[in-house]
């Protein structure tokens, strides 16, 4: 879960830390004074021009937001369906449901953080805390939009919302934290 980068840097122009200056020409002919500002640079202190496209902190956010939303316009009717299914066809907290239920919060879990660094392009805590959120809100989105459609009582909101929402976010820690 490495920040994509160095694809380019070789050619790209040292510039100057102080003016931006580019200092190619400068470099080259083994100087280490900016001819526009007069800064008396030290190598390690060139950073590398900036090209559209680059990866930075502010893109890297959006492509995170952008791939939970889209995740998430996937999971959340998903688990709508099957809560109102479980709730509809199923003989209610049977041993069954309580075996599917932690399975699909495992799904969701998994849904919601494989391969997120890699579509944000860095790893943090930012990583960790958006798909926990995002999960806790689906779960809990999800059993109370399936309750205008077919009444919950408290229990089996919260039969629901635990029973499937802790195995989610036990996934989401386990890949964020462990697998890095
Ligand atoms: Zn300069």
């Amino acid at each position: 879960m490495r920040r994509p980068e160095g694809k380019f840097r070789v050619k790209r122009h040292p510039l100057c830390p102080e003016c931006k200056y580019d200092l190619i020409a400068t470099v080259e002919a083994g100087r280490r004074i900016c001819p526009e500002c007069g800064y008396e640079f030290e190598m390690y202190e060139l950073r590398g021009e900036k090209r559209p496209g680059d990866w930075t902190f502010q893109i890297g956010l959006r492509n995170t937001v952008v791939s939970l939303i889209l995740r998430s316009l996937v999971i959340l009717p998903l688990w709508v369906v099957i809560i109102w299914v479980m709730m509809t066809y199923m003989s209610n907290f049977g041993r069954f449901n309580a075996i599917i239920l932690p399975l699909l919060g495992i799904a969701m879990g998994f849904g919601f953080s494989t391969r997120l660094a890699d579509h944000a392009g860095f790893a943090g805590n930012v990583l960790l805390f958006m798909p926990l959120f995002l999960a806790i809100g689906v779960i809990i989105g999800g059993v109370t939009i399936v309750h205008q459609i077919h009444p919950l009582t408290p229990y089996q909101k919260l039969f629901f919302s635990l029973w499937g929402g802790i195995p989610a976010l036990l996934w989401i820690l386990k890949v964020m934290v462990l697998d890095d």
